[in-house]
């Protein structure tokens, strides 16, 4: 499930001192990590890095590199299949381009309201963040530490400080250092209107394409894709349900045509460690619809996630394995 759709805004109820011991917890079970017996690089990339290098590449030689804009990214767009390549022995390396300045401070203080402190809520949800990788089982989170330009038309998105007006080739080229270095055989990003049209997403899309090409790495090259006839389904159900859908007025054109979807990975096996990333965004979960629908329905939608793959010009190559075709001689779940 996508971001725009995870991210119509909606009420939700939970107490500040609630948030607040969860948050504590959570940064307890930080200090624990590794988690799940994999270990957990956390590393802000600020120089060049080696092209390759010891640890670079995993035990059997597969590796999956999910490029997102902001945190909480991961877990609504590809929590299930970093769950379930990490689970299957695959390196997962998740680059998240911003801090996320221009979330949601804890209680719902969004920016510009009185007690909203870009700062503060870029620490928080960068702690949110490494729970959510250490619950998905993420082997190595980078964090490129452009600053959160927020949603498209906010004034933040004239800053020339902020993630989107940095030039595109020095994004790229922190990219394509990370490409060299993990050597990833599949790579997904958002699709070229960033899957909802926020600057931030459009911006790591550009980039991670022309990382892709410069570097020639990934064998496979995937965006996230939001069918149009499941976006379309969740808010009839939301409307059967008598959830309120005033928050998700989203075009009726919105998604992708099914036809162009070429893959659909089945991670119904990771539903539980993808709401535990998600619950993890503790400051953020007023955002999230998810918690609004009646949970087989929820469910439901969880438990698949589907893509584009680039080189593929229409929806015939269905796949239900991002790594189909690459990995023919290892055995499922190995
Ligand atoms: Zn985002």
């Amino acid at each position: 499930m996508a971001a725009a759709a995870g991210r119509a805004r909606g009420s939700r109820g939970r107490g500040a001192v609630g948030l607040a011991t969860e948050l504590g917890a959570q940064r307890d079970v930080v200090a624990r990590a590794p988690m799940f017996g994999r270990a957990v690089n956390f590393a802000v990339m600020d120089d060049p890095r080696p092209t390759a290098g010891p640890g670079a590449e995993a035990a059997n030689g597969w590796t999956l590199m999910a490029v997102h804009a902001h945190p909480d990214d991961e877990a609504i767009g590809t929590g299930g299949v970093l769950a379930r390549y990490a689970a299957e022995g695959v390196q997962t390396v998740l680059v998240t381009c911003t801090n996320g300045e221009q979330g949601d401070a804890m209680g719902g203080v969004q920016p510009g309201e009185e007690g909203h402190h870009p700062e503060e809520v870029a620490a928080v949800r960068l702690a949110e963040l490494r729970t959510s990788a250490a619950v998905l089982g993420v082997d190595h989170l980078e964090l490129l530490d452009y600053r959160d330009s927020g949603m498209d038309g906010w004034s933040a998105n004239k800053d020339p400080g902020v993630f989107c007006n940095v030039p595109l080739p020095e994004v790229s080229r922190r990219l394509a250092q990370l490409m060299r270095h993990y050597r990833p055989q599949v790579v997904v990003t958002y699709d070229a209107n960033g899957n909802y049209g926020h600057p931030d997403h459009i911006q790591a899309h550009r980039a991670t394409v022309a990382a892709a090409e410069s570097t020639g790495i990934p064998a496979k090259f995937y965006y996230l894709a939001i069918p149009r006839s499941g976006f379309l389904q969740v808010r009839q159900l939301m409307q059967a349900s008598g959830v309120s859908t005033d928050d998700f007025d989203l075009p009726p054109d919105f998604g992708v045509p099914d036809e162009q979807i070429t893959t659909v990975v089945d991670v119904s096996a990771y539903v539980g460690q993808k709401r535990e990333a998600l619950d993890a965004h503790v400051s953020q979960n007023q955002n999230f619809f998810f918690d609004r629908l009646p949970d087989e329905i929820t469910t439901a939608i969880l438990s698949r996630e589907s893509f584009t793959l680039r080189s593929a010009t229409n929806g015939s190559a269905r796949e239900d394995d991002l790594f189909a075709g690459l990995r023919k001689e290892t055995t499922r779940g190995a």
